[in-house]
């Protein structure tokens, strides 16, 4: 793992900083909302701050860039 994957979130109840990484090379973009009908990769992850909130980030493979046709 590079730091360069490492993707920063802010937590959701007290705004402290953590660092998350993907759980792989295809499931690369984080949200925090739990998209309906598409797969996703659930992790938890502990904020910085010293109540240690746990912070839910869903992980989804990027749009396919073939699908899109520029005509
Ligand atoms: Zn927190």
């Amino acid at each position: 793992m590079s730091e360069e994957n490492k993707k920063k979130f802010s937590c959701s109840k007290c705004g402290e900083s953590f660092g998350a990484y993907p759980p792989d090379d295809i499931y690369k973009i984080a949200s925090v909302d739990k998209r309906e009908g598409e797969k996703g990769i659930e992790r938890s992850y502990m904020c910085s701050g010293d109540s240690k909130h746990k912070n839910t980030i869903y992980w989804y493979k990027p749009a396919r860039p073939f699908a899109i046709s520029k005509k």
